[in-house]
């Protein structure tokens, strides 16, 4: 590096005091979906090079420093998983699941632009940002005891206003419970309205990544009619950067392409600049996975949950899920705990996360130090969990 000097003695520190943080923070997550098994070691000499895959990912760019056939790749590897036509859908690979929520709604809007939107209330808190950001009307939808959408609510909601387009805003895996919404039931809803004119956005930012290799699987995907799909990278398939994947049916993102001359493609994507490293980890992990290693992966998530709702309950702790979901739901337990496991609550409930990496041992120390807290006052127990650490 010309006119760069090495590091000074206390920056040296600084960076390996954050190095060592960071490393003993994730070996206590259990709170967040993020997957934490994976080795990209095989791609670290990528970092030397500005890799950019600007514009539209399939149409190349005067700049050449990209991984575009890569992202190519990674995208119809999802398309084929998420029953998408052959030839009938486009996408691209973003920054995170929330970007791809962002940019649902966006074509949503393009195409009825005087629609309301539909979103239950354990919808994301992103997505009424974006909903604000984008300008488009909405309701919330009440949810049932376990996180998934009232389909009584959305239908008499949708009723009332049924001289408006439909836009429903589908979870597909909510962030608290893992909740699913029945994209079937939600079409037959139409049906019985007589709806025609609706679109179906789907957040499947961490379920998404797994729910395709379940028996039961959800109503969740192109077969079975969504308009588009969102589903974070980092989470389930896991990324030292976040990412996603946004899918769409193409006669939706054809009506918003434009060329632009200075990059010599097409501005399909939110952002301009994007990550060329990302699709790089996606494809790695598809091309060392395959079909067969994602599914045993899921099953060993899932077997972990089992694990840990049982772990649960025979401590006296109530503890549930979802149907074939990786998350476990319990009552709030006390506030080291959750600083210590990184524990996010709603509502006197929190949960967390099987995700690939997590094993039953964790679960066990995580059990061990809520039967401590059992033992002891508040205070006490503050200070015995901090100073474990
Ligand atoms: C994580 C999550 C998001 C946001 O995805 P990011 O990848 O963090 O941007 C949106 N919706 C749900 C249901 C999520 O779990």
């Amino acid at each position: 590096m010309r006119y760069a000097n090495a590091l000074s003695e206390k920056d040296t520190q600084e960076l390996d005091q954050l190095y060592a943080n960071i490393k003993a923070k994730t070996a206590t997550v259990l709170g967040y979906p993020v997957a934490m098994d994976f080795d990209y070691s095989e791609l670290y000499r990528f970092l030397q090079f500005p890799v950019n895959n600007i514009g539209d990912p399939f149409i190349e760019s005067t700049y050449g420093i990209s991984t575009r056939a890569m992202e190519a790749e990674v995208l119809d590897f999802f398309a084929r998983l998420y029953r998408a036509e052959q030839g009938g859908w486009w996408g691209y690979i973003t920054n995170g699941g929330s970007e791809g929520n962002m940019y649902g709604l966006y074509l949503a809007r393009e195409l009825y632009p005087k629609a309301m939107v539909y979103y239950s209330e354990s919808t994301h808190y992103s997505v009424q940002k974006n909903l604000h950001l984008l300008d488009m009307p909405s309701i919330a939808i009440r949810t049932k005891e376990n996180g998934e959408i009232d389909y009584e609510d959305l239908h008499d909601t949708i009723r009332m206003n049924r001289n408006m387009p439909v836009i429903v805003f589908a979870n597909i895996g909510t962030t608290m419970t893992e909740a699913r919404d029945d994209i079937r039931k939600i079409k037959s809803i139409f049906k019985d309205l007589a709806i025609h004119h609706y679109y179906i956005h789907a957040d499947a930012a961490l379920t998404g990544g797994y729910c395709s290799y379940t028996d039961p699987c959800p109503a969740f995907d192109f077969e079975d009619g969504i308009d588009s799909l969102s589903v974070s990278g980092h989470k389930f398939i896991g990324s030292p950067i976040p990412c996603g994947i946004v899918l769409v049916k193409k006669s939706h993102r054809d009506r918003i392409a434009n060329s632009v001359a200075y990059i010599g493609t097409v501005d399909t994507t939110i952002t301009g600049s994007r990550n060329g490293i990302t699709p790089l980890f996606l494809w790695y992990a598809i091309k060392r996975y395959g079909l067969e290693g994602f599914k045993l992966r899921t099953e060993r998530c899932l077997q972990v949950a089992a694990y840990a709702v049982e772990a649960f309950n025979k401590i006296g702790l109530a503890a549930w899920r979802n149907e074939q979901a990786i998350t476990v739901v319990f009552a709030e337990i006390p506030k080291a705990l959750c600083l210590k496991w990184q524990l996010a609550s709603d509502n006197g409930r929190t949960h967390i996360i099987c995700m690939p990496g997590i094993t039953e041992e964790r679960i066990d120390l995580l059990v061990q130090d809520i039967l401590l807290t059992a033992s002891h006052s508040k205070e006490e127990t503050f200070n015995l969990i901090i100073k474990q650490k």
